[in-house]
């Protein structure tokens, strides 16, 4: 059942007209990576600690859920190649991936949804569902009732990063999404000797290179600026350029690319 469930994430993004740069070859979103974590695992709990009383349990969101069906979908090449060469603005092809990408992430939260509910079983996509509520206040900042990361993180896809991404074994540039399901799944085993192993300066204290990336001093040793960079992304970067390039939703991923982790876990 496991790999049913893969292939049709795979198989719904790979054949998703809406997955395709314009003018060009290329897709948004590469082949997903995909875990499973149990809905009871104790993890969830921590996250309560960790995050906040406010994020949600998988059973507060849906009775009965028995696995967190969690993927990550990587940024293609030449969308990545194109924000390489970015200093201040995202580039074109980033914008309407961050539109356009997240189109079909979307779209695949609700398509599995449906699946699933097709083969007898409950399912809920957390972002879409009527608790999920954001909070701009809290003791570790702009938070939200479920962290699409953290539950990436439950089911084995990678660690977190200096600059609050997620590096996964095809890097930190990526959407990512999850479902919750009353189907039982076999839960992918975490190998991470800690939740931040994949950033190298987590790691070893070298490295560094994203906080020279970002155009407006959001990063720092001491981690994210959460605020900054969300007043740069949802106001400066909309405001410049949303128009020019016809997309509400632009990004800004410079601290993804050009840097040692972009696509890959970078070797110490
Ligand atoms: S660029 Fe380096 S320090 Fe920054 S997140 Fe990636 S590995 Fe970590
Ligand atoms: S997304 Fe942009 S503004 Fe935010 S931390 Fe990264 S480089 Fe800086």
């Amino acid at each position: 059942m496991e790999d049913l469930v893969r292939k049709e994430i795979v198989s719904y993004v790979a054949g998703n007209p809406g997955n395709r740069l314009p003018d060009s070859d290329s897709p948004y979103l590469d082949d997903a990576l995909i875990g499973f974590s149990s809905a009871s695992d104790s993890i969830f709990a921590d996250y309560k600690q960790i995050i906040g009383p406010f994020h949600l349990l998988p059973c507060e969101l849906l009775p009965e859920a028995a696995t967190v069906v969690s993927w990550v979908l990587p940024i293609s090449l030449a969308v990545r190649e194109s924000n390489r060469q970015q200093k201040k603005w995202p580039s074109r092809e980033w914008s309407l991936t961050r539109t356009h990408g997240e189109a079909v992430n979307a779209g695949l939260r609700r398509h599995l949804v449906v699946w699933l509910e097709g083969m007898g079983h409950k399912a809920v996509a957390p972002q879409y569902s009527p608790l999920w509520q954001e909070f701009g206040d809290t003791p570790v900042g702009i938070a939200s009732s479920w962290s699409e990361r953290h539950a990436a993180y439950a089911a084995g896809l990678g660690t977190f990063s200096l600059s609050d991404g997620f590096i996964t074994e095809r890097g930190i540039a990526h959407r990512c999404g999850s479902v919750i399901t009353t189907l039982r799944l076999i839960p992918t085993v975490r190998t991470a000797t800690d939740h931040r192993h994949n950033c190298l300066y987590h790691r070893n204290g070298s490295c560094g290179a994203c906080i020279g990336r970002c155009p407006v001093g959001a990063l720092s040793k001491k981690g994210h600026d959460k605020y900054r960079c969300r007043e740069y992304v949802y106001q400066t970067i909309i405001q410049k350029l949303s128009d020019e390039y016809g997309v509400p939703q632009l990004g800004c991923g410079l601290c993804q690319t050009r840097v040692p982790c972009e696509a890959m876990i970078p070797a110490g």
